[in-house]
């Protein structure tokens, strides 16, 4: 299968090129040049098998040019432990048409160990496949989440070696704690004296020096990325689609080829769009619905067709929606606008010039068809933990919970009965502080520790801690490098 760029100048042959790319020399995103159908029957089949029988048959048939044993070794390797129970993606029922899908039983307790367990072990095979003898190394500037699910995610991969820049003051105490006792021989974690974008700047300063390239090609490096545009992060995303309905086959909730609707806490757009590629592959869904938080970009793109990211940056309760360039709307784009790179690339440059774009009244329809775009603010958001919890038992972390208020007002203004699936995205310990006050009513919460917090949500709730968040509590610190802003390569350099 052949993979070209949304923007038109840049084409590869295979889903491994894709992979070991991340983004396309003229700065688009590769998609495939068409898309595999799973018919009435594939679903039924799913509905017997196991998360790792679901990946292998949608995974086979979408990444066709990785050899099919070596495809399902990487499968296991990423899936088969590591998730709580050897269970990736459960699917908890709520009443009769609601059930939640929780993504984050993995080694960080956040979705992105989903994709970030399974890219490194398809990056590590095409390197192998493609006879490259270089070692990749990531480089990661993150804001929390995404630095932490790369760190456990190519520990110890053959052939890999990662670097995590985080802004020393900028992550939460449990994040931070998390990057700095991460274990395995190929990884560092570096706390930066700046914030997220001086991190980004950093690395990305780093990917264009072609003197450092230069010097690290003669020690055996090339570059890559585990950023969310790369397709290898995007693809292991369609299978819990997939899984979730086979679930409710399963459980009989629903019949075979009837619609289910999908809500979807959002920030980048690459949880979501992986949803639409598997509606795209034959899954039976009626709507997607986008929940945002303030930064409510894209509830404005669905509603009135209008990308414009000039307007105030809030930080929320759900931080890692805080986004205002949402990266893999440019799919959806090129999707629905027939495959025109020439139409994209012209709004990309508008969105880049003037900071926002307009897509003509037909694409709007078009993509109204199956999108619903709504947000909350953080007030509502607590509202809404402190609700779920009251009214069903259930505890929801931040982001899951922007998707539970967003389907609320969704079914009070459209009285839609159909079957909906909440992605939860983060355990509620991920993000305790926040959650820990909306659920306990005391008004001297700040003074505790985000870990004596935590203690006293589960003690309040009943709800236990994950084994990963209580474990790192105990867990030594291993990392202690601090550099400036200024010295991000000078310090790669020290440590290769
Ligand atoms: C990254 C993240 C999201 C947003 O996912 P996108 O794919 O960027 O839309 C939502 N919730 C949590 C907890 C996340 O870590």
């Amino acid at each position: 299968m052949h993979y070209k760029s949304t923007r038109g100048n840049s084409c590869v042959h295979s889903s491994q090129e894709a992979v070991l790319k991340g983004l396309a020399d003229d700065g688009g995103l590769y998609v495939p040049d068409h898309f595999t159908y799973f018919s009435i029957n594939d679903l039924k089949a799913m509905s017997e098998g196991t998360y790792i029988d679901i990946a292998n048959r949608v995974l086979c048939r979408i990444l066709d040019d990785y050899r099919e044993d070596v495809l399902k070794q990487c499968i296991a390797n990423a899936y088969g432990t590591g998730f709580e129970n050897n269970e990736p993606a459960p699917l908890v029922s709520l009443d009769k048409n609601t059930s939640v899908l929780e993504l984050w039983h993995g080694p960080t307790c956040a979705f992105k160990d989903m994709a970030l367990q399974l890219l490194p072990e398809l990056m590590s095979a095409a390197v192998r496949d493609t006879g490259e003898e270089k070692t990749i190394l990531i480089l990661v500037a993150t804001s929390g989440d995404t630095g932490k699910a790369a760190l456990e995610g190519f520990k110890d991969v053959d052939g890999t070696k990662i670097v995590v820049f985080f802004p020393e003051h900028g992550v939460s105490d449990m994040q931070k704690l998390q990057m700095v006792t991460q274990e395995g021989a190929n990884v560092h974690s570096i706390a930066i004296s700046g914030n997220f974008d001086d991190a980004q700047t950093g690395v990305k300063n780093i990917f264009t020096d072609t003197v450092l390239i230069e010097e690290l090609d003669r020690k055996g490096y090339m570059f890559s990325s585990a950023n969310s545009i790369n397709w290898g992060r995007l693809v292991p995303q369609i299978v819990y689609y997939f899984s979730s309905y086979a679930a409710l086959l399963k459980k009989g909730s629903i019949s075979c080829g009837e619609r289910i609707n999908f809500v979807v806490p959002t920030g980048n757009f690459g949880n979501i769009l992986a949803g639409y590629y598997a509606a795209k592959m034959g899954l039976p869904v009626n709507k997607f619905l986008c929940a945002s938080n303030q930064n409510n970009v894209l509830t404005d793109f669905f509603q009135k067709g209008i990308y414009n990211r000039n307007r105030d940056f809030y930080k929320t309760l759900s931080p890692s929606m805080d986004i205002l360039i949402s990266s893999n709307l440019e799919r959806l784009i090129y999707d629905v606008a027939d495959k025109k790179a020439k139409t994209v690339a012209k709004f990309m440059n508008r969105l880049k010039t003037e900071g926002r774009y307009a897509i003509p009244e037909e694409l709007h329809e078009k993509i109204t068809d199956i999108f619903y775009g709504d947000y909350i603010d953080d007030a509502e958001t607590s509202q809404v933990i402190a609700r779920y919890f009251k009214n069903f038992g259930y505890l929801s972390d931040t982001h899951t919970a922007v998707a539970l208020g967003v389907l609320d007002r969704y079914r009070e203004a459209f009285e839609d009965e159909t079957h909906t699936v909440v992605v939860s995205t983060a355990s509620p310990y991920k993000f305790g502080k926040a959650v820990a006050q909306a659920i306990i009513k005391n008004s001297d919460l700040d003074k505790y520790s985000e870990f004596e917090l935590l203690k006293l949500l589960e003690k309040e709730t009943a709800v236990k801690i994950p084994e990963p968040i209580a474990k790192v509590m105990e867990k030594p610190v291993l990392h202690s490098i601090k550099c400036s802003k200024e010295d991000m390569s000078k310090t790669l350099r020290g440590l290769l």
